[in-house]
């Protein structure tokens, strides 16, 4: 939890950060944002990731010293491990030998660190990064505001999303106060693509397709298409979402062909649909209404399974919110988020208190 993450930091010195493969705007702004704040305490630290910082986050400070490696090859007092489900989400040879500290705001999560601190409401770990910070008594920095700002902004859609709590925008306000300026960020993450994406797009958009119901949507990318389009990996990013923009559309599935019978798949939803237990079904996880997992198979069997999973989880929702019900249970019933009540509570409140009495120690 918190206040050992604190410790932590305070007698150790040599670190590293890591976050998953493919990096997004939460795990990189929080992992620079957590560079940049053990920097500050004059700390021994680097950011390691198995994948290169993409295209939209390439402006965030910090992302030169990104140092891309397949394994970790040095020791550290302690790796930080930034919004992982498990220990092999970073793709990292080597890491379980060292000290891991599991940050992570996903109630899916395993406890697979050394020191785990989850805060599933957090609406992205930035939101915890910044809790941190005023934790150790460390001011906000330009670098450290605009870093954990991005992955606010990323992770909860621009402020659309559910997780969008009162703390985040007291957050967000605290960061613009610290020197953010949200045009220039989110110009530079969701105004600054290629034209092949907007290429691509135009193939992946023709193939929408809505079930009887009209409430479950899919779309799908094809390599085909990514070549024709001359698309990097990452130009699909944010398709899945298109189609949720219609009012009736309450869930639906982005599949990406990342090689012949193999699918990244990005499932969204609306209210209390939640993908993240669909997701999970094929060994992937996420958030209630953001998941994704990797589905091997044809493109048939694909789109039977997981839209078929996706249809009768709209079409099962109890007027008597029991899926509401039965989410609260499985949260509560599989030990993974331990921690989480303790800290759920306010955790700007415990933050300010760990660091009052870190500030009262002789
Ligand atoms: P996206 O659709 O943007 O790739 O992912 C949406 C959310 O689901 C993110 O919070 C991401 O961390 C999570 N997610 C995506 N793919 C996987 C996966 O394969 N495993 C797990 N555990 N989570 C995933
Ligand atoms: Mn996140």
């Amino acid at each position: 939890m918190l206040s050992q993450v604190v410790e932590l930091i305070e007698t150790k010195r040599r670190f590293a950060i890591t976050s998953h493969i493919r990096p997004d705007g939460d795990s990189l702004g929080s992992s620079l944002g957590l560079y940049w704040l053990l920097l500050a305490l004059d700390k021994d630290v680097e950011v390691i990731m198995r994948d290169a910082v993409p295209h939209a986050y390439q402006k965030l400070p910090g992302t030169e010293a990104v140092r891309v490696t397949p394994r970790v090859d040095r020791q550290y007092d302690a790796v930080f491990v930034i919004e992982c489900s498990d220990i092999t989400r970073p793709g990292l040879i080597d890491l379980e030998r060292q000290f891991v500290v599991n940050i992570d705001h996903h109630s899916t999560t395993a406890l697979f660190g050394d020191i785990n601190w989850i805060d599933s409401t957090a609406s992205a770990v930035g939101e915890m990064i910044y809790n941190l910070c005023k934790a150790l008594g460390v001011r906000v920095t330009s670098e450290i505001a605009e870093c954990v700002y991005t992955a606010l902004i990323t992770d909860t859609g621009s402020f659309h999303y559910s997780n969008t709590s009162e703390r985040t925008f007291k957050v967000a306000s605290e960061l613009v106060r610290a020197g953010v300026k949200p045009a220039k960020v989110s110009q530079a993450v969701f105004a600054n693509y290629p034209w092949s994406k907007i290429e691509l797009f135009a193939e992946v958009i023709a193939t929408v397709k809505r079930d009887a119901s009209g409430q479950v949507a899919w779309l799908v990318q094809t390599q085909e298409m990514q070549e024709r389009a001359h698309a990097t990996d990452e130009d699909g990013d944010g398709f899945v979402n298109y189609p949720m923009s219609c009012g009736d559309v309450e869930a639906c599935a982005f599949f990406k062909e990342t090689a012949p019978g193999a699918y990244r798949v990005s499932l969204r939803s609306k209210c209390d649909v939640n993908v993240a237990r669909i997701a999970e079904r094929f060994g992937g996880g996420g958030h209630r209404n953001a998941a994704g997992c990797t589905f091997n198979g044809t493109w048939e069997e694909a789109e039977r399974e997981v839209v078929g999973q996706l249809v009768e989880a709209v079409g099962g929702r109890g007027s008597n919110g029991a899926g509401t019900t039965e989410q609260r249970a499985s949260n509560n019933g599989n030990g993974s988020i331990a921690d989480a009540s303790e800290e759920s509570g306010d955790v700007l409140a415990a933050a300010e208190r760990i660091r009052a009495e870190r500030d009262a120690r002789p």
